[in-house]
């Protein structure tokens, strides 16, 4: 039994323990006798190079075909090197395994010269550090995924100290606000942050410092290298306690973009696209924040313009949409220089401005800059090359101190009082002011009522019971005073109110669009006369002249859809002949209607229906519409032929007329031919045909056919 000595037991733990360690570490250890090449290698050795004691013998040649093909020249250099030289070296290397299996490995060396021949040998060790490597390249691959996301991203990354000291900084810095990192670096990020946000940057870092590890998120805007603002989205996470990081880390989005689409759409909502004033909604939101405002103090004020620009539709129609939509602009423009910056001028739309005037004093000061805009306006607007005149109608509001309860808690009820106003001054003449007040207000009841009768009363008469007639009234020839036609008029039978003129409520219906059930009516009844008269005249064997009847048509059937086609069916149910038929038109209509009436007008004309111009003279008197529009007839209103016989003037303008009808080959009536007088004066000047209480006021249906046929059979 061999006893081993202590020294010997020793021996073996240590050489143990260096074994494990070796495993342990991946690190075999090799010893190369210079002289035959030969080597000598620990355990490990041959775990590492995938090999067994048994059948391998190393040999420093044969030791270098274990290389990969790329590396056995120059490792076998290092080596060589150090064999002749001596001195350390360190390298990293790759073996294949006669399994195939490829290992990196790190190998130390050393040779020593200075010893006797015989001892001269190189030694060192080799650690497979294939797992170390690949994790190593794993990171760093990573990392330089983290760096291109960081560097090339959309966003700014940022990391900023606890005091807002600006640590580190994407590149990006440079592509968004125009800074390379190095000029923000140890600056306080609060010098680049816009006056609005400081507060808001100030409370989220706040947020930021209590909570860490929470990302917060708010907005803020940066300024620019060139001096713009950019708005960001940033969220901040607190990461003072992470050795890594030690700062806070932020991740800014630029939003720029959707801040402008954002604020474009705040615009949009608020403001007129055309004039830039403000829109409706502003208006009414304003004018609700003073009315609460004067509940609250009953001493403030304020005052409300309701402005309508006359004969706009003028401008519209002649010179085009675009010249319109210019004279809008320009007007915009007028307007504000009349009041003062803070006071509210808007658009509501069309060709109707409102201004709200805050802290107004007295109805003086209103008043005053209602005079004021009266003025500006009527210098004419030079808008592309044309010089326009306009004029505007007012209506104004003024809520004034009071003690007791304000006068309006709602601010369209403002708006509705100060339209009423604005339509008085329409009515009363145009281009000027009228102050709403008791009696605008009981008109604007009244007619609030007359709307909701006349509702219920073309309801009616759709429904076959009605309150309408007409009447109809004869047109003669002033030569032999035979009649030559009638016109239509309506007449409603209200049975609260007794009669009702045409004029009291044919505008109502106009405005509120009743006018065009209410016209059919008119249109179907007239026809239903007319042909009654003329079965008549069949049946009594009367030599029926031809004959004709007058309806008249509002400018808004006019231009409503297919109103030649309702013309066409009306005819057609009737049986009569379209040249029995004649619609008069007023100018006024035609002007208001533009385009839309025009074509109307030719395709009646083409059903064969007669057009009369009514009222001529009244309205915009340009002869130029009877070359314009298809006219057959014009009717000159019987404001000129009350001045016929008293004054020269009158009398001038009437030739003038009348000589211009017969140069375009159009026939001429007189309206409202009272006296003999006239009749004699008219027929001198070559008129052809007249109307009027001279010959009869208008009269219901059987008295007009009793009327025709003793016309006829004198
Ligand atoms: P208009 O078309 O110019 O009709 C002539 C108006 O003058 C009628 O008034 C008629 O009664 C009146 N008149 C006729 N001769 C004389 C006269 O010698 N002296 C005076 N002072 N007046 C005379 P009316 O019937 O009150 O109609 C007023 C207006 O209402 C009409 O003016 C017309 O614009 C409109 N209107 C009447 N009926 C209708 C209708 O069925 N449809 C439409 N859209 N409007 C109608
Ligand atoms: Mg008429
Ligand atoms: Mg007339």
């Amino acid at each position: 039994m061999h006893i081993y000595s202590e020294q010997e037991t020793a021996l073996k733990k240590s050489v143990a323990l260096l074994k494990e360690a070796q495993q342990l570490t991946h690190i075999g250890n090799w010893e190369i006798d210079l002289d035959t090449e030969a080597c000598l290698w620990s355990d490990e050795m041959y775990r590492i190079f995938g090999v067994s004691r048994k059948t391998y013998s190393p040999h420093f040649q044969k030791t270098l075909e274990h290389l990969v093909p790329e590396d056995r020249t120059w490792v076998e250099e290092v080596f060589q090197r150090s064999f002749h030289e001596g001195g350390n070296f360190q390298i990293y290397f790759r073996i294949e395994r006669p399994s195939g299996e490829v290992r990196e490995v790190h190998c130390i060396g050393n040779t020593d010269l200075n010893v006797p021949d015989v001892m001269r040998r190189a030694f060192g060790t080799i650690q497979d550090v294939t797992e170390q490597k690949r994790t190593q390249d794993a990171l760093r691959d990573n990392e330089r995924k983290f760096r291109a996301l960081i560097e090339n991203g959309g966003d700014i990354i940022s990391i900023h100290d606890a005091d807002g000291v600006m640590n580190y900084q994407s590149p990006s810095l440079k592509r968004w606000l125009g800074y390379e990192a190095e000029e923000v670096l140890g600056l306080p990020v609060g010098k680049f942050i816009h006056a609005d946000y400081q507060e808001i940057l100030h409370i989220n870092y706040q947020a930021i410092l209590a909570h860490p590890h929470t990302p917060v998120t708010f907005e803020t805007a940066f300024r620019h290298k060139e001096g713009s603002w950019e708005y960001f989205e940033c969220t901040g996470t607190n990461l003072l306690d992470d050795p890594t990081i030690g700062g806070i880390v932020f991740n800014a989005r630029n939003i720029t973009e959707r801040k402008q689409v954002e604020e474009q759409l705040r615009h949009n909502a608020l403001f007129d696209p055309l004039t830039s004033l403000s829109n409706r909604a502003r208006l009414l939101d304003h004018l609700e924040h003073h009315l609460s405002f004067k509940l609250r103090h009953p001493e403030s004020s304020y005052a409300v313009l309701f402005l309508d620009l006359d004969r706009f539709k003028v401008v519209n129609d002649s010179l085009g949409h675009h010249v319109g939509d210019l004279l809008l602009h320009h007007v915009a423009r007028r307007l504000e220089q009349c009041v003062r910056t803070s006071d509210i001028v808007s658009r509501l739309g069309g060709d109707e401005f409102v201004v709200l005037m805050t802290d107004t004093h007295d109805l003086a000061e209103a008043i005053s800059v209602a005079d004021r805009i009266l003025h500006d306006l009527a210098r004419p607007f030079e808008v592309e090359g044309h010089e326009i005149f306009t004029s505007a109608s007012i209506g104004v509001v003024l809520d004034e101190p009071v003690t007791s309860t304000p006068r309006y808690t709602n601010a369209l009820s403002v708006l509705r009082d100060a339209d009423a106003a604005m339509y008085r001054a329409k009515s009363s003449g145009k281009s000027r002011y009228e102050i709403f007040n008791e009696e605008i207000h009981a008109e604007a009841l009244a007619q609030h009522h007359l709307e909701n009768m006349l509702r219920k009363a073309v309801n009616l008469a759709q429904k076959g019971t009605t309150e309408f007639f007409l009447l109809h009234q004869p047109i003669v020839s002033l030569q032999t005073e035979r009649i030559v036609g009638f016109e239509s008029l309506v007449r409603w039978q209200q049975p609260e109110r007794g009669l009702i003129p045409p004029n009291d409520f044919i505008p109502v219906a106009e405005e509120t669009g009743l006018i065009l059930p209410l016209g059919n009516w008119i249109l179907a009844e007239a026809c239903q006369h007319m042909r009654d008269w003329k079965l008549n005249c069949q049946s009594e064997e009367l030599e029926c002249l031809d004959f004709t009847l007058s309806i008249n048509i509002s400018g808004r059937q006019l231009s409503a859809d297919h109103f030649a086609v309702q013309l066409a069916t009306v005819l057609q149910e009737t049986g009569l002949d379209p040249a029995a038929l004649k619609i008069e038109i007023t100018e006024s209509a035609l002007v208001e209607n533009g385009e839309k009436a025009l074509l109307a007008l030719h395709e009646c004309r083409k059903l064969g229906v007669k057009i009369s111009l009514d009222d001529f003279g009244t309205g915009y008197s340009s002869l130029s519409y009877l070359h314009r529009f298809p006219i057959d007839l014009l009717k000159i209103d019987r404001s000129f032929i009350n001045r016929l016989v008293q004054d020269a003037d009158g009398l001038a303008i009437v030739s003038a007329i009348i000589n211009l009808a017969s140069s375009l080959n159009i026939e001429v009536v007189a309206e409202g031919v009272e006296t003999r007088e006239q009749q004699e004066r008219l027929t001198e000047l070559g008129c052809q045909y007249g109307q009027g209480y001279l010959w009869s006021r208008p009269i219901d249906k059987e008295a007009s056919w009793a009327l025709l046929v003793d016309s006829l059979c004198r």
